[in-house]
């Protein structure tokens, strides 16, 4: 990597405004997004890193992403609009996370996506570095995953050199290309990102798929395991997609501390 391309507007955490703000986001949704930031953290899916995103409610063409911070100290001050090449619309000069390029390219490409969760979640991890074993879905809780989790290899992209970081639109988009249709992707040596057609199943599906990396992982310890079945997966995450809401309500009690 040249010195110029360290130095270049892709690789700060800063970046000029563009574009005009357009009309306000729901409130009710940046509150949302606050809450799902608080039940990300105690649900163990993000620590000081990691982030979560929705589609603006009234700009499809723009998201919402809290500026560079842990999760955890997130509030609705905290909420910045981007467009899909990455570009802060109201960030005043604060701090905005290197990797808001994974949430810009799959809310491009995927028009069902409302909501996006990348973690370094440490149960997952394994699973995008092993040569031998695949995640899958072994629980019926985590149909969503689908009978393939697609890794992605930043190699192929970025040459063998690389922070592993999502830091500009091309490797964006080609993590989203990878994504494809799947509903989580898996990131080599770095951690995951999940899909969902809410705020509410995107953070669902980000916890689910951190509780199925553990359980496969103490199943394969204790030697062969049965996956879900194609049609297994497929069913039960219709019927569990109906109930997302008794896991959020419980989720937001805990992240208040009320539970
Ligand atoms: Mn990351």
């Amino acid at each position: 990597m040249t010195a110029s391309s360290l130095e270049g507007p892709a690789f700060t955490s800063k970046a000029a405004d563009v574009g005009s703000e357009g009309p306000a986001a729901d409130p009710a949704l940046i509150a949302e997004l606050v809450l799902a930031n608080h039940i990300l953290l105690r649900e163990g899916v993000v620590d000081a890193f990691g982030h979560v995103s929705a589609r603006h409610d009234k700009r499809p063409d723009r998201f919402l992403l809290a500026r560079n911070m842990a999760p955890a100290l997130v509030t609705a001050a905290d909420i910045v609009e981007f467009d899909f090449d990455g570009n802060p619309v109201n960030a005043a000069g604060r701090s905005i996370y290197l990797e808001r390029f994974i949430h810009a390219e799959i809310f491009r490409a995927r028009p069902d996506v409302m909501a996006v969760v990348h973690s370094h979640s440490p149960s997952i991890v394994p699973f995008s570095i092993s040569k031998k074993t695949k995640l899958l879905p072994v629980c019926h809780m985590s149909g969503f995953l689908g009978m393939r989790t697609p890794i992605f290899e930043i190699r192929d992209h970025a040459g063998y050199s690389s922070d592993l970081l999502i830091t500009n639109s091309k490797l964006g988009a080609a993590l989203a290309h990878t994504m494809g249709a799947c509903n989580c992707a898996l990131m080599r040596g770095h951690g995951s990102t999940v899909a969902g057609s809410s705020l509410r199943e995107a953070v669902f599906r980000a916890v689910y798929t951190e509780v199925n990396a553990k359980l496969q992982s103490e199943a394969m310890s204790l030697g062969e395991f049965t996956a879900l079945s194609e049609g297994e997966a497929e069913t039960s995450a219709r019927n569990i997609s109906t109930q997302i809401n008794r896991a959020w309500d419980y989720w937001v009690m805990k992240a208040q501390g009320k539970a």
